[in-house]
């Protein structure tokens, strides 16, 4: 008897309204031991049930809150095997004075880490940024105040832990209040979930005060109030799994979406000049060859700047057509890379410029003169880097367009 009513002693001492002593005179009217027994089996499988959640979910999303809950079900879990009457060896034989040690220690470290487990488990903008740093650390001063129930201490000590215990209830349920008030799913869980505990508190609360007689079924109620909170947690944790693997989902979607945007030419919808090097520094090409088409200034001046647009797309459908990589590299510049068998190249290459003049023909009929493009192509035998390349390719390019242009030069070698 004594350990249960040391129990509710350490219950009704969070309260921070009754001394052991008083609770301890208390508890004879309590509940059966047979209720007490399948209750504290019924619990002690759901925080191996929790227990084997949090694990199970942390291997999919390494959230801190998850640990900060197994602690508390390992916690809970040793703390009701020692409120049992299982024997645990000579040293902790129920009853003991170190069993009450463990139980005492067991009680307190499930308050001190409930501060860390609240403000990692709710929505980093739910949490108010000044009550974050006092659910870190401070909760641990409670231990300092653990003796307390274990000696007869100076009424002083007792009142500065049950101070120390109250404090850190209004921190928490001030903490879920606000983050209530700011829109959080995950502080509405939490208090269903505590709501049973402190119904039952409550309950003892006001028996010890107002009816001035112990709450005789506390036991009764407290285990089914756990398992509750328990459940209820687990029901939480997987919301906010659910959303935050939503949410990172959607963060990776977007990042995807703007990864494409940075690598792509708005106009032709083709590689731009960063993602035609990042191509050739994450798959070496054999060869690289750059387009330019000829006399390009004169259509825009003739036809203007939107007619201009419209051959440059056309250029990019034309180049983009063949089994090159094709890239816009600058106004009306391309480049192309070239994985196939090296035999081949050249004359993919050139049926890939003149394709430009048709394609252009054919979705720009308003222009009088056919369009034509210089090339320059370059094999890469060796290991070059991509500026190296295409200047290479640029010296051929250049060479092509000063023997007359509407051609390819090729010169074997980068
Ligand atoms: P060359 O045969 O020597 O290449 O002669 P070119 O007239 O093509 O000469 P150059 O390559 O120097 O001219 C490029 C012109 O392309 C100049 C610029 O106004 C125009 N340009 C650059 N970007 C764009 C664009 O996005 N749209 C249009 N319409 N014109 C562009
Ligand atoms: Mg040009
Ligand atoms: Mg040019």
């Amino acid at each position: 008897m004594a350990r249960r009513a040391r129990f509710l002693g350490v219950g009704a001492t969070l309260c921070g309204m009754a001394t052991p002593a008083h609770a301890q005179s208390s508890f004879a009217a309590g509940t059966s031991m047979d209720w007490d027994g399948v209750l504290t089996g019924i619990f002690l499988g759901l925080l191996l049930f929790s227990l084997a959640y949090n694990a199970a979910f942390y291997s999919l999303l390494r959230k801190p809150f998850l640990i900060w809950q197994s602690a508390r079900a390992l916690i809970y879990f040793a703390l009701a095997v020692a409120l049992s009457p299982l024997a645990l060896g000579p040293l902790l034989e129920p009853d003991s004075a170190a069993r009450q040690v463990w139980i005492c220690i067991l009680f307190d470290l499930g308050v001190v880490v409930s501060g860390p487990f609240l403000r990692t488990y709710l929505e980093p903008h739910a949490v108010h940024k000044r009550l974050y740093p006092l659910l870190g650390w401070p909760p641990a001063l409670i231990l300092l105040t653990t003796p307390a129930m274990l000696i007869d201490g100076p009424p002083l000590y007792m009142a500065v832990r049950n101070l120390l215990l109250l404090a850190m209830l209004a921190l928490c349920a001030a903490t879920v209040v606000i983050a209530i008030a700011r829109g959080s799913r995950t502080a509405r869980y939490q208090a269903a979930a505590w709501s049973g505990i402190a119904a039952v508190y409550g309950t003892s609360l006001f028996h010890d005060i107002v009816l001035d007689r112990p709450f005789a079924l506390f036991l009764f109620f407290l285990f089914p109030a756990l398992g509750l909170e328990v459940m209820l947690t687990a029901l939480g944790i997987l919301d906010r799994l659910v959303r935050l693997r939503r949410e990172r989902q959607e963060a990776r979607a977007q990042a995807e979406a703007m990864r494409i945007i940075a690598h792509t030419d708005p106009l032709t919808g083709l590689a731009n000049r960063r993602a035609i090097e990042d191509g050739f520094n994450d798959d070496p090409p054999v060869a690289i060859a750059l387009v330019d088409l000829d006399h390009f200034k004169a259509i825009n001046d003739r036809h203007g700047h939107d007619v201009g647009d419209r051959v440059i797309f056309a250029a990019g459908v034309a180049l983009g057509s063949g089994a090159a990589t094709a890239g816009r590299v600058g106004g009306e510049e391309f480049a192309l890379l070239f994985r196939g068998p090296a035999s081949d190249i050249a004359a993919e290459a050139e049926r890939l410029r003149q394709r430009i003049g048709a394609y252009v023909a054919q979705m720009v009929p308003s222009l009088k003169r056919p369009v034509t493009a210089s090339m320059g192509l370059v094999h890469i035998t060796r290991d070059i880097s991509f500026g190296a390349a295409m200047k290479s390719a640029d010296i051929n390019l250049y060479a092509a367009k000063e023997s007359g242009r509407d051609r390819t030069v090729f010169v074997a070698a980068a």
